[in-house]
């Protein structure tokens, strides 16, 4: 299972050779293992010119002999010449890409983290709650609270039988209700203590109307704010169909937040502060340093120049560099470049699948200042 200090871990690395980062999404709900085998084949290939050959054997040697294809997502950073290689297998999906960089490319996994990293679902009903905390859409810890069972009300029980005095529930309506309600209490009890000890990033309440309603109306404030969705599923529902159910829910907030990004990036680039757009106007922010996080649109490549002495990237031919005088290389990829420095500099770098907007476009960036 891949963990938050992990990340830690791998934002310090810088290296002198460029570290190759992939990152294969091999969901078996989408496509064979040849299919992924093959996808895998062909990002190595795009990248052949700029990474070690010695890493694009170790990843193909991995993923051919030791990688079990378990989970939705495998991710790999190799530099062999300088003895740095790490493998995780994750349980959900990533998006496909490779990066080749002194840094690793670790950005989707922070992504990642942030969505998937921990998060609770309540199972309520009238009876209790059970609590599955997740780790990255991994299972890690059960809990939960069963109190005095609540009887079913009987259709047209109420009306014969003993009936309430004043019109009101009936007697033993009522006395469910209370019940119920107690129920719900403890339930909410038991989430703050395991919530206190665990702490999970994100909630989910799973149930049927009106006891989700009610769970919620007593939950305190702070754990009701984590609370990103609630969905319907029968009490005895298996694991693996709780884990798909809140998997999707997740990975639709993933993609709000995605959106959301490049949302503040067009924002900000019409604001003329914190944002520019297209690829020319980003370059240059790039040059100075001052890309915080480097939005792109998947596939998105454009050819370019680069400076051989101050490896300035542009996308306009220049007979010689503004800054140092230096000669230019062409590029087949300024946008690979880019994505380079950026990391290199330390900022962040989004990749983003579908994005109308940001398709026209190709790219943009939120500024450091
Ligand atoms: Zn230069």
């Amino acid at each position: 299972m891949f963990k938050a200090e992990a990340l830690r871990e791998l934002a310090a690395v810088q290296t002198q050779t460029p570290i190759l980062s992939v990152y294969l999404n091999v969901d078996p709900r989408q496509h064979t293992t040849d299919e992924y085998r093959l996808a895998l084949r062909q990002m190595l290939k795009n990248v052949q010119k700029a990474a070690q050959p010695e890493d694009i054997e170790a990843v193909e040697r991995f993923i051919q002999h030791e990688y079990d294809w378990s989970g939705r997502g495998v991710v790999m950073f190799s530099c062999q010449r300088e003895n740095f290689w790490r493998t995780y297998s994750l349980a959900v999906p990533v998006s496909s890409h490779v990066m080749v960089a002194r840094k690793p490319y670790i950005w989707p996994l922070a992504a990642l983290v942030d969505a998937y990293g921990s998060y609770l679902v309540a199972q309520v009903d009238r009876q209790g709650v059970k609590l599955s905390l997740y780790e990255m859409g991994e299972l890690s810890v059960t809990d939960g609270y069963v109190g005095e069972e609540v009887r079913k009300l009987k259709k047209g029980r109420g009306s014969s039988g003993i009936a309430g005095r004043r019109g009101g529930a009936p007697i033993s309506g009522r006395h469910e209700e209370e019940i119920s309600q107690r129920n719900i209490r403890e339930a909410v009890r038991a989430t703050e203590r395991f919530c206190r000890q665990y702490g999970p990033q994100r909630l989910l309440i799973a149930g049927a109307e009106p006891t989700v309603a009610q769970f919620r109306e007593l939950l305190p404030k702070a754990l009701n704010e984590k609370v990103i969705g609630t969905f319907n599923i029968d009490m005895n529902a298996q694991e693996p169909e709780v884990r798909e159910k809140s998997l999707e829910i997740l990975e639709q907030v993933e993609r709000e937040r995605e959106a959301a990004l490049v949302e503040a990036v067009f924002t900000a680039a019409a604001k003329g502060r914190g944002g520019v757009i297209r690829l020319a106007d980003t370059l240059e922010v790039a040059h100075e340093g001052r890309i915080h996080t480097l939005v792109i649109a998947r596939d998105y490549h454009q050819p370019g120049y680069q400076c051989r002495n101050c490896a300035y990237i542009t996308d306009q031919y220049l007979e010689k560099c503004p800054f140092c005088g230096g000669e230019f290389a062409e590029i087949e990829d300024a946008t690979e470049a880019l994505v380079t420095k950026v990391i290199e500099d330390g900022g962040r770098v989004e990749v983003v699948d579908y994005h109308p907007k940001l398709a026209e476009f190709g790219i943009g960036a939120l500024l450091r200042y």
